[in-house]
């Protein structure tokens, strides 16, 4: 294709010329040509041309007005001027004008012609392509949509994309120009500002900032580096809304905390007091609220419990004034906020200027304890969100609050029982002192009577009737029985009095033969099977002697006593896991189980219809339980009224 190039020159010799010049490559350029200004204009905005060569002179008008005009109607192609004068002093207004460059008219040559042209429309490729890509810078630096800020190195604002301004709020007038300190300061005095003069050169730095704006302080995030030039380039990112999370998650995370705290507290306190001020405390720094209380219940009249604030004249204790909206809460045992005091009629202030309320019912398990009041002078500080973690905490709170009240009420029974504990147990010490200082004193003196009845009723043998005989023989009885109590009561005393350092390697087989025979003749008296199932190794413990041969004699006798005639009684020894077992099997009696409760304590006696004659102390069963515990042993006792019992104990084997 060739370079299209249109003349504009009023002598038509020298266009003459020009084409006879061009001419030469005719295959390369085609020339037009336009003699006036107005034809020239005509021409050039209906056809395109790559390139005008433009006369300074066009009659009375001027060339380079006609350069001006074509250029501002859009024409992109390079005008060269042709200039009859040689002062350079033209140069400047020529380039001015938008023309790419000029030609001396007296010094045109062939060849400089047309290098003259194609570097005019090279130059104007090249334009058009700087253009391009700066129009394509700019419009990626105005779509950003992060602020791109460019200083010079004074710091000084040299460049603003629209985001800075949007984000500052002002024209970029008012902003390019000004210095960056104006706009942009460390949100911390303890930071250094921007500044391109004490930039490292090497890397971008990161930085959070506050961007001075029309509407106050933002936090900005700003991506920094020094540019060609010494300029600092900034990119910076409002960072706002990620502040305000980051802040929400912060606050989120203390309240949780606070309310893990308070948990922790509450559950192992039962001070109620205590349990009371520590809610109270975290409920108003969880709000933010000005003031608050908590009131309880006490005898069915609402009680200040705790309060933060000043409550006029009220105390903790005092029952609080008629509460319209406080009744209203209690009675649906369901929170409320209120917003805006100023329109609820039935609230009567007791701290002035408190614009907000919330009140939050202490309920557990449906019963209401109390009520938890908070107050804000802030219209807007108490929120739904603060409303739900509060309820969280009143919750815990009315758990607490009963468990102290439980627990306050499981204090005072516990005190009453051990008052009466120890009444009761110096009763008993009392009437173990009693008993035990009458067996001394009875000991003798029966001694004495058993001795004297026996000379008796040998030496009065026949010459008594058989009614004073039979009389006689009673007395013997009940003599004999008292001789057994006082002997009973006094074997106690030594057993509780001994230690067991006088225990011994005691191989119970052969100890229990001995008892098993001393009771045969009175088993045999009652015609009961009496049988004995022992073991065959020896089983040997550490224990005393005379105490173990009580233990057993004591329950071999309870089992014949407590069995009616031609019942079975069987004695057993025997080692199981280590242990010496004992056992005395009988098909007696047994004991009714409302009675089996007391049977190891002294002086217990059960009594069923057909034991009730049988006589007994109520001693023997507390020794043998005593002797064995001693012994590191264990009890085994197992009855049913009405077919038989087992009594026994375990030892551990040596
Ligand atoms: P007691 O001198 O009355 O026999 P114990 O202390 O030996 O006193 O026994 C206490 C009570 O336990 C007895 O009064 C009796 O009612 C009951 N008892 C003891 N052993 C037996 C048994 N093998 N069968 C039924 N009741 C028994």
């Amino acid at each position: 294709m060739p370079i299209k190039i249109l003349l504009i020159d009023d002598d038509k010799n020298y266009f003459m010329l020009v084409r006879r010049m061009l001419s030469r490559d005719a295959s390369q350029f085609q020339i037009d040509w336009a003699s006036d200004y107005e034809m020239a204009k005509t021409i050039a905005l209906n056809s395109p041309y790559d390139v005008f060569l433009v006369d300074l002179q066009l009659g009375n008008r001027n060339g380079l007005d006609l350069v001006r005009e074509l250029l501002a109607s859009g024409i992109q192609s390079p005008f060269i001027m042709l200039t009859g004068y040689t002062e350079d002093e033209l140069e400047l207004p020529i380039l001015e004008t938008g023309a790419s460059d000029y030609i001396n008219k007296s010094e045109l040559k062939s060849a400089s012609l047309r290098r003259t042209i194609r570097y005019a429309m090279q130059r104007t490729q090249d334009l058009k392509a700087l253009k391009a890509s700066e129009e394509n810078y700019r419009s990626l630096l105005e779509d950003a949509s992060d602020g791109i800020l460019i200083t010079d190195p004074e710091a000084k604002i040299i460049l603003i994309n629209s985001s800075v301004s949007e984000m500052i709020g002002e024209p970029q007038e008012a902003i390019v120009g000004k210095a960056l300190t104006d706009f942009i300061v460390p949100a911390n005095k303890a930071h250094v500002p921007l500044n391109p003069a004490t930039m490292p050169t090497d890397a971008p730095v990161l930085v959070e900032h506050l961007l001075r704006t029309a509407n106050g302080n933002i936090p900005v995030e700003i991506s920094a580096k020094l540019v060609s030039g010494g300029r600092l380039q900034c990119f910076i990112r409002d960072i706002s809304k990620r502040k305000e999370e980051e802040e929400e998650r912060e606050r989120y995370i203390q309240q949780l905390t606070l309310l893990q705290q308070v948990d922790i507290e509450l559950n192992h306190m039962l001070n109620i007091d205590y349990v009371l001020s520590l809610a109270l405390d975290a409920a108003v720094r969880l709000s933010a609220a000005n003031a608050g209380f908590i009131a309880t219940i006490d005898n069915g009249s609402l009680k200040l419990a705790q309060a933060i604030g000043r409550y006029g004249d009220l105390l903790p204790g005092d029952s609080l004034p008629e509460n319209a909206l406080i009744d209203q809460v209690l009675q649906d045992q369901q929170p409320r906020i209120f917003l805006d005091l100023a329109n609820e009629p039935n609230y009567h202030a007791i701290i002035p200027d408190t614009s907000a309320l919330m009140l939050i019912p202490l309920v557990s398990y449906e019963r209401v304890l109390g009520i938890l009041n908070l107050e804000t002078r802030k219209v807007n500080r108490f929120t739904p969100e603060v409303l739900d973690f509060l309820k969280l905490i009143a919750s815990r709170v009315a758990v607490a609050i009963e468990n102290a009240q439980l627990y306050q009420i499981a204090q005072e029974q516990l005190a009453r029982l051990q008052e009466l504990y120890l009444q009761v147990s110096d009763l008993e010490k009392l009437k173990t002192d009693m008993i035990r200082i009458a067996a001394h004193d009875l000991r003798n003196p029966v001694g004495v009577i058993v001795g004297y009845l026996e000379l008796l009723e040998w030496s009065l043998g026949d010459k008594i009737s058989e009614k004073q005989k039979s009389q006689l023989e009673a007395m013997m009885r009940a003599a004999q029985r008292m001789e057994k109590i006082t002997r009973d009561i006094l074997s106690l005393e030594r057993i509780e009095k001994l230690h067991l350092e006088k225990t011994q390697r005691l191989t119970l087989n052969p100890l229990l033969l001995e008892v098993f025979d001393d009771y045969r003749t009175q088993a045999a008296e009652k015609n009961q099977t009496y049988t004995l199932e022992i073991s065959e190794t020896a089983l040997t413990v550490q224990a005393d002697s005379a105490q173990m041969r009580e233990a057993m004699a004591n329950m071999v006798n309870n089992a014949i006593k407590y069995t009616p005639e031609d019942g079975s009684v069987t004695v057993k020894l025997r080692d199981e896991s280590g242990m010496a077992i004992f056992e005395v099997v009988d098909t007696g009696f047994g004991i009714p189980e409302d009675q089996q409760v007391g049977l190891f304590q002294p002086f217990y006696r059960a009594s069923s219809e057909e034991t009730v004659n049988i006589e007994g102390t109520g001693l023997g069963l507390h020794l043998v339980k005593n002797i064995i515990t001693r012994h590191d042993g264990k009890m085994i006792f197992e009855s049913v009224y009405g077919s038989g019992s087992t009594f026994g104990f375990k030892l551990p084997l040596l």
